[in-house]
């Protein structure tokens, strides 16, 4: 059942990769890319839709009715101004595929390729989902409300993430809480504002937003079990005039993450009781406006461990069990549908300069992963169409 890779087959996602790699965009605007996959599938007579604006669903029917499978790409790319000087680096100013989702896309492609092929070794129907905005705004949700899951119904779902933390050649696959909620905080600080020389006239929100920020920090430090999952990030804070002018009121922004929903809402509880606190404590009024971002990705037990030891046996790749991120990933949503496994993808060795994290200016792949992604792909659908875990 091995699902090798061949060479021209390669070099064809290598091709399809640099060209989405040269023509980033960003979520909701991935037109170019959007047009590049129908027209890749439409070679490969593969049917297909739109669906969430920039999105493309595709679906391969297998040899008979059976089970269903989804495996999900990203395609949006980044604000990042690319300085890794590739030959097919970025052609847009201002914007790259900095977190390797034109990677993804071209695998999925590539696993569209092999699976169009294998029809007949498959019962069911694999569907292939090209989302757009997974940067942000979120593209995951609108196509599970569109009903990709559904329409066929899938019994699982996957994707994949590359990942400069592992060796290429190399698959991470952890069961449990994989990424983070991100929750969105913004925190606005009132007083009443007056004249630097004689604070007993004004109420400052200056100390005030001082004290609220590190007693934020109070939350993680001795609230949150050691043992559990959470940040509590204060991104940025603005207010004030100049220098002889007390603040009547300071903007803070931050970010929430968590693992499992409980800490998650415990966080939010804390952030509102030492927001109160700190208003009463100081005088001032403290307004908390909390912004749902994503939820955790879970991997589901059964189906991620299931995967991982049919992978070792079946695709010949090193898997590893690499510890989460806190990092966000809107295929949450999809996994909190239906059973699902975010599996990560080593991109990283020094020949290739691939060493750098996701989201920076210099970031790289080692192409030699995107058969292996392919491949696990492939296996992936294979396994759960042919129920083998
Ligand atoms: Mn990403």
């Amino acid at each position: 059942m091995a699902a090798q890779i061949e060479r021209a087959l390669e070099d064809r996602i290598i091709e399809l990769r640099r060209e989405i790699h040269r023509h980033p965009e960003l979520g909701f605007e991935e037109h170019e890319t959007a047009a590049l996959v129908e027209r890749e599938l439409d070679a490969l007579s593969v049917e297909h839709r739109r669906c969430a604006g920039t999105g493309v669903v595709a679906t391969i029917h297998g040899a008979n009715p059976g089970r269903n499978v989804a495996l999900r790409a990203d395609m949006d790319a980044l604000p990042v101004a690319e300085r890794t000087g590739l030959s097919f680096a970025s052609a847009v100013e201002g914007k790259m595929h900095a977190c390797g989702h034109d990677a993804h896309t071209a695998m999925l492609l590539g696993a569209a390729h092999v699976l169009t092929r294998r029809r007949t070794e498959f019962a069911g129907t694999v569907v292939l989902i090209f989302q757009p905005a997974e940067e942000g705004p979120g593209g995951a949700l609108p196509m599970l409300q569109a009903g990709v899951l559904d329409r066929p119904k899938a019994d699982a779902v996957a994707m994949l993430h590359v990942d400069s933390r592992l060796d290429v050649g190399t698959v991470g696959i952890t069961a449990g809480g994989v990424s983070a909620s991100t929750d969105e905080l913004r925190l606005t600080v009132r007083g009443r504002g007056g004249h630097g020389a004689y604070p007993h006239t004004a109420v400052d929100a200056m100390p005030a937003a001082a004290a609220l920020v590190l007693a934020l920090q109070n939350i993680v430090a001795r609230e949150t079990d050691p043992l559990a999952s959470a940040v509590v990030t204060i991104g940025t804070i603005a207010g004030g005039y100049r220098n002889n002018v007390i603040a009547d009121c300071v903007t803070l922004s931050g970010t929430l993450r968590a693992h499992d929903e409980t800490v998650r809402e415990e966080l939010a509880r804390r952030v509102a009781r030492i927001g109160s606190g700190i208003a009463a404590a100081y005088g001032v009024e403290i307004e908390l406006e909390l912004v749902p971002g994503y939820p955790p990705v879970i991997n589901d037990e059964p189906l991620t461990r299931g995967f991982a030891a049919y992978l070792r046996l079946e695709g010949g790749l090193r898997v590893e069990e690499p510890p989460p991120t806190m990092g966000g990933e809107d295929f949450a949503y999809f996994a909190q549908h239906v059973p699902g496994v975010l599996i990560r993808l080593g991109v990283r060795s020094e020949a290739a300069q691939s060493f750098h994290p996701g989201h920076s200016p210099l970031f790289r792949i080692d192409e030699a992963a995107l058969k292996y992604g392919t491949q696990t792909l492939v296996l992936f659908a294979l396994a759960v169409t042919q129920d083998a875990i």
